[in-house]
């Protein structure tokens, strides 16, 4: 890849300022309650101490629109459980600007780590909300950058948005904006998956909503081999086939799309063949497998069995495989069987590579105990859907090229 990365930058005795994503759940006692994300960013922080930088880490958590969201979104707790990961101090500094953050910074060794208040602390400033953070303020990513030597972006989960404390530090940092090992991870995978794939290259679409994915559908198109698509999104392409969807969910609006598609695409796009159904929206429901039309009372909530065979079938020769979006309500046992086969299913093909593109998705994989055996697993929902839109992600253009 064309972008600078973290080894290329000089670290020895410098401020490295990085963008992590710690954006992580918070429990009512006010403890982490998963620290995945932090876990993965450990790389990239070590590799900076190791080297004796100071790294001096800027994340968001959650939203903040008003002063009283605050207290529950301060950085502390992640600043504590860092700490246990690293097994070594974690200085926090409660604020995102000023002379407290100034000089904690100056007193830094090297080979010490600091963790800034949450970036979004400043969306919102005596009340008002400013989006100073969210909206990219010019003067506060000039500030941040005022405050180190380089800059490392590790937050893939942001990519996809103009912030300042991704773009604004990147862009007032030329040629000392580099990625980290984790996003570098994410642009190798997704990158290559969409722009060079080893082919056959299969995408897997499914989820709730056709409308979420109509970008990628179509910058799909081009590129993969075949696309299969399941979970609720299937049904508006059914209503554009003409058959009958019950209760299913469909997006009445989106038909005429999924026609204009249905047209363009051929036989690249694959859909289920047949269903289960439930008489309601609940794992108690009454199920049965229906092929083709679905009667009035019942609706599609996962793939059936003839499906889940017709698409292991057109995956079984794929050497890249794109996965974004649950083929059932996977939430519920009843009808988490579609989801969990392909999972499985993509566990086994050990000659390709396979990605799953954030989001539920990843919930799905992870909650159905198939995560560690596909190659790749995107941290990024938002982020992912936008790189396979073939859409430029703000936060990776800003990182400076090689
Ligand atoms: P998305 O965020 O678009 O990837 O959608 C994920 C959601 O789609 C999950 O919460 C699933 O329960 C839901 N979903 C998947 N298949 C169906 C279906 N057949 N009917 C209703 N919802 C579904």
């Amino acid at each position: 890849m064309a972008k600078l990365t973290v080894e290329d930058l000089p670290l020895e005795g410098k401020k490295v300022l990085m963008r992590v994503d710690f954006n992580v759940p918070i429990t009512d006692d006010g403890k982490v309650g998963d620290d995945n994300r932090i876990v993965a960013a450990l790389p990239t922080i070590k590799y900076v101490i190791e080297h004796n930088g100071k790294a001096i880490l800027f994340s968001h958590l959650g939203r903040i629109k008003k002063e009283e969201d605050k207290p529950s979104k301060s950085l502390k707790p992640v600043a504590e459980r860092l700490s246990n990961l690293l097994n070594k101090p974690v200085i926090f500094v409660p604020v995102t600007e000023g002379k407290q953050l100034e000089d904690a910074i100056n007193n830094m060794k090297d080979g010490e780590v600091l963790l800034v208040q949450n970036t979004r602390y400043e969306d919102v400033k005596n009340g008002e909300y400013v989006k100073r953070e969210s909206g990219n303020d010019p003067e506060l990513g000039k500030y941040w950058a005022s405050l180190g030597d380089v800059y490392v972006n590790d937050a893939f989960g942001t990519a996809h948005r103009k912030h300042a404390s991704n773009v604004g530090i990147a862009t007032n940092m030329p040629g000392k904006a580099a990625a980290g090992f984790l996003m570098e991870k994410e642009i190798k995978f997704l990158g290559d998956a969409v722009d060079n794939p080893q082919r056959p290259f299969v995408a897997i679409l499914g989820g709730a909503k056709v409308s979420d994915k109509i970008g990628v559908i179509d910058h799909l198109l081009d590129k993969a081999d075949k696309i299969i698509i399941g979970g609720g999104m299937a049904y508006t392409f059914y209503a554009a086939k003409g058959i009958k969807t019950g209760d299913s969910l469909v997006e009445k609006d989106k038909i005429d799309v999924a026609k204009q598609i249905l047209d363009k695409a051929g036989d690249k796009l694959v859909l289920p063949i047949d269903n289960v159904v439930a008489d309601k929206f609940d794992n108690d429901a009454n199920t049965k497998v229906v092929e083709g039309d679905i009667d009035d009372g019942w609706m599609a909530l996962d793939i059936g069995p003839k499906t889940i065979a017709e698409f292991e079938d057109v995956l079984k020769d794929a050497k890249t495989v794109v996965w974004n979006g649950p083929m059932g309500v996977f939430e519920k046992p009843n009808f988490a069987k579609g989801t969990l086969a392909i999972g499985k299913f993509l566990g086994t093909l050990d000659n390709a590579t396979t990605i799953v593109g954030g989001g539920d998705s990843t919930a799905a994989v992870k909650q159905l105990g198939v995560a560690d055996q596909l190659t790749h697993i995107s941290t990024g929902g938002g982020a992912s859907l936008t790189y396979l839109e073939g859409k430029v992600l703000p936060g990776i253009a800003a990182i400076s090229e090689k």
